[in-house]
């Protein structure tokens, strides 16, 4: 992946996988997991709690997909982010304006149950780059080949790209 970004003039920034916020709003509001949710909770390399943890240290920032457009997804529905699969703005993005879709998401209920539980800081690249970067030097580019350039996971200083999306 990171030869065909490379080749293709793409950024390549790996990143650490996580439970999908779905999953973690529920975790967050005492429900159960769901079954396929539990086991990849078993399987992530930053555990729910530090990344919900980590969140909270964040909670005062802003939104940062706030400052992107909603999202379309598969099925013409129109979702607040790309952070949530199951929770809908619009069945359909072309029987709605874009003006319309970006009303109907400020203080969507949504949105502030994520804020409220510090989610729309859940993922925060800065807080992971040490560890992912390991792992690329240990066990996908031995010898160092990934240390410098674009196969590198964004370092916490020196990356304005990077700190200014995440600030
Ligand atoms: S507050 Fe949560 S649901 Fe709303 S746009 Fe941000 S991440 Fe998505």
């Amino acid at each position: 992946m990171r030869r065909f970004c490379e080749e293709h003039g793409f950024r390549f920034h790996p990143v650490v996988a996580l439970l999908f916020m779905d999953h973690a709003l529920d975790y967050c509001e005492g429900r159960e997991l769901a079954p396929e949710a539990q086991k990849t909770r078993e399987m992530m390399l930053i555990d729910l709690e530090t990344l919900i943890e980590n969140g909270r240290k964040d909670h005062a920032k802003k939104c940062l997909l706030n400052r992107v457009l909603p999202v379309i997804s598969w099925d013409m529905s129109v979702m607040p982010c790309c952070n949530y699969s199951y929770r809908k703005l619009a069945d359909n993005f072309l029987d709605v304006s874009l003006e319309e879709i970006i009303r109907m998401r400020s203080g969507h209920p949504l949105c502030v149950q994520c804020q409220a539980h510090s989610l729309h800081r859940y993922f925060n690249p800065e807080m992971y780059s040490a560890t992912v970067n390991e792992l690329l030097q240990d066990h996908i580019a031995p010898g160092g080949s990934c240390g410098t350039g674009s196969g590198r996971f964004p370092e916490k200083a020196g990356n304005g790209g990077v700190r200014s999306l995440i600030s």
